[in-house]
């Protein structure tokens, strides 16, 4: 008979945004132990946010990166070891399961919770980057508020850019909607709404090639030119919000857990994977709310939903 190999650990979190560090707390109240590897953008997309004034209880809203600050020192007090590295490969397919750190450590989990999140896409022109949090923003829920009465524009096709283009003109002045085909790939009926609203106006057939500051370190006009004509007009405005999609963070678990055809990771009976004992919070299995609160939600589930499956499993109790 084959001795069982004694994992290192009863689960590992990998991820450190809410859903990661929610995660890690609950598992931490469970006395499950848990390690949380940050990866490399510590602390998740909030860390790229200002005022946060929708995560419930701070009636004053608070700094993104504060909030995580306290998500983090609040995980470990109640003894989850956090390490500042990223996994490079998985092997999901023997037990237990085992993680490769950057360094080249091996560690052997029994439960694995994936919490590593999406990222916006960009255009990746280097002045969207540049003037992010300075006028140029990707979460029309986040930082729509600050651009009252201001004209505004949004970039993209898609129901995301149609949805904020929406929500941002209960602020903004007017919101101009550049798009570089002259169909959108939005729903009908989010495209009815869109052109039903007197506020947003449509530019086709175009590109946003620069975002212009005018070395004031805030956003003055965004450089649009037309891809038929090759015409380049400059539209004077304070804020571009990017909506050309999120890319799920799940490159390194390709071939190894089931993705839908996006690459968001497929989860079922709350958190639950199509590998047992692994489990999904967050952006990474959510393409439709993508909320601080809701991601913080799945991964108070996946340690609920971890903690079960290793009290299922025939040698719960045993030491580790
Ligand atoms: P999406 O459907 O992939 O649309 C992305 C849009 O950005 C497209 O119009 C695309 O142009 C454009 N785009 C992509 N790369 C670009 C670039 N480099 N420069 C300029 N434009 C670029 O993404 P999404 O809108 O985030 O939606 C993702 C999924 O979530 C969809 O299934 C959507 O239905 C769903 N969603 C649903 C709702 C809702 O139902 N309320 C809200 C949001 C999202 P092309 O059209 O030319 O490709």
């Amino acid at each position: 008979m084959n001795a069982r190999v004694t994992p290192d650990r009863q689960v590992v979190i990998v991820g450190s945004g809410p859903a990661g560090l929610t995660a890690a707390l609950y598992a931490a109240r469970a006395n499950l132990r848990p390690l949380l590897v940050e990866g490399l953008d510590a602390g998740g997309q909030l860390m790229l946010t200002t005022m946060v004034e929708n995560w419930p209880g701070f009636r004053d809203g608070i700094m993104g990166p504060d909030l995580m600050t306290e998500m983090r020192a609040q995980a470990q007090r109640f003894g989850t070891e956090i390490l500042e590295s990223t996994i490079t490969k998985v092997d999901l397919q023997n037990r237990p399961f085992t993680l490769t750190l950057a360094d080249g450590k091996a560690i052997t989990t029994e439960a694995l919770i994936i919490a590593t999140g999406a990222s916006a896409r960009w255009l990746e022109i280097g002045s969207d980057r540049k003037l992010s949090g300075h006028g140029v923003s990707t979460c029309a829920t986040c930082d729509g508020y600050f651009f009252k009465g201001k004209p505004i524009a949004v970039v993209g096709g898609g129901d995301s850019a149609l949805e904020e283009a929406n929500y941002l003109t209960k602020f903004a002045s007017k919101v101009t909607l550049v798009h570089r085909r002259d169909a959108l790939r939005g729903s009908k009926i989010m495209q009815d709404k869109a052109f039903a609203n007197p506020k947003i106006e449509f530019v086709w057939n175009s590109a946003v090639t620069d975002v212009r500051d005018v070395s004031k370190g805030e956003v003055t006009a965004i450089e649009v030119q037309n891809l038929l004509s090759g015409a380049v007009t400059e539209i004077p405005l304070e804020g571009l919000f990017i909506a050309i999609g999120h890319t799920p963070n799940t490159k390194l678990f390709e071939g190894q857990i089931d993705l839908d055809a996006t690459g968001y990771i497929v989860t079922h009976e709350g958190t639950r994977t199509n590998v047992p004992g692994v489990f999904a919070a967050g952006d990474v299995q959510d393409r439709v709310y993508r909320q601080a609160v809701t991601a913080a939600g799945s991964g108070c589930m996946a340690a609920i939903d971890a903690e079960r499956y290793l009290e299922s499993l025939p040698h719960h109790g045993e030491a580790i």
